[in-house]
């Protein structure tokens, strides 16, 4: 008993660097965000604080840099916003296209029907979905402990050098993920300005091919829902679907 204690003991005592190394880095690479955050707009740099951990941050953060300009035009609407284009003929004219599609791929598919999510994703809701989805945890991991060796490389100095920063920025904006996040950082989701829309495939009230990444073989490619569902949408202003990350229910719509 003894002994063993006098082994946690040892452990805990070798292992004490090691913990203050990491959190130590980890305050580091906090630090390299605050000072990105404060080259962002405004609302771009108060969404990062609302992101849970710093890999979850990084990977944000590195979305927002590779977006550049286009942030402030492709910023997510609030849920007021949302509201007030639910009254515009713009909302109208996607409406109808959505029900010309759903009826082309009716007569198609016989027995089946085509649901569409037609409701823009808030910043709010994309910020929660952001910080709980278990894949975009597993991408921010790789990105972080990345982030980690690259601070750690000679000729890193202090994260208050402006020359520091320089290369971190450049880093991120040039890191590649293993596999693509499935969810685009809070912000700069295409639905958040209901410039995409997500189909499900249904026969009666069951979902025959839901938005589902882990069942995308299964439920859409072998089945043929998606080149069925691809061309439901022939001749109309849809474009898709998503490539990367794979997702045959996703599509692009220019008004
Ligand atoms: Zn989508």
């Amino acid at each position: 008993m003894l002994r063993r204690i006098g082994i946690v003991t040892l452990v805990a005592v070798l292992l004490a660097p090691l913990q203050f190394a990491c959190a130590s880095s980890d305050a580091a690479l906090d630090s390299y965000l605050q000072h990105i955050a404060a080259s962002l707009p405004e609302k771009v740099a108060a969404t990062l604080k609302e992101i849970d951990g710093t890999p979850r941050r990084l990977l944000a953060a590195r979305a927002y840099l590779r977006a550049g300009d286009e942030l402030r035009s492709r910023w997510s609407w609030s849920t007021d916003d949302i509201q007030a284009h639910a009254r515009s003929p713009e909302y109208r004219a996607l409406l109808e296209e959505t029900e010309r599609v759903r009826a082309r791929f009716e007569a198609q598919n016989p027995g089946y029907t085509l649901y569409a999510n037609t409701e823009a994703r808030s910043l709010e809701l994309q910020v929660t979905r952001f910080n709980s989805n278990k894949s975009v945890a597993k991408v921010a991991a790789s990105l972080h402990q990345q982030a980690l060796a690259e601070i750690g490389k000679p000729g890193y100095g202090s994260p208050e050098r402006a020359a520091s920063v320089q290369r971190f920025k450049q880093f991120l904006t040039e890191w590649r993920p293993p596999t693509a996040a499935p969810l685009a950082a809070p912000g700069i989701s295409r639905h958040g300005q209901l410039r995409a829309i997500d189909f499900q495939i249904m026969k009666g009230k069951a979902i025959v091919a839901p938005t589902e990444t882990a069942t995308v073989k299964r439920n859409w490619d072998t089945p043929g829902w998606t080149k069925k569902l691809q061309t439901a949408m022939a001749g109309s202003n849809f474009r898709g679907p998503l490539e990367s990350p794979y997702e045959p229910w996703h599509y692009e719509y220019d008004p």
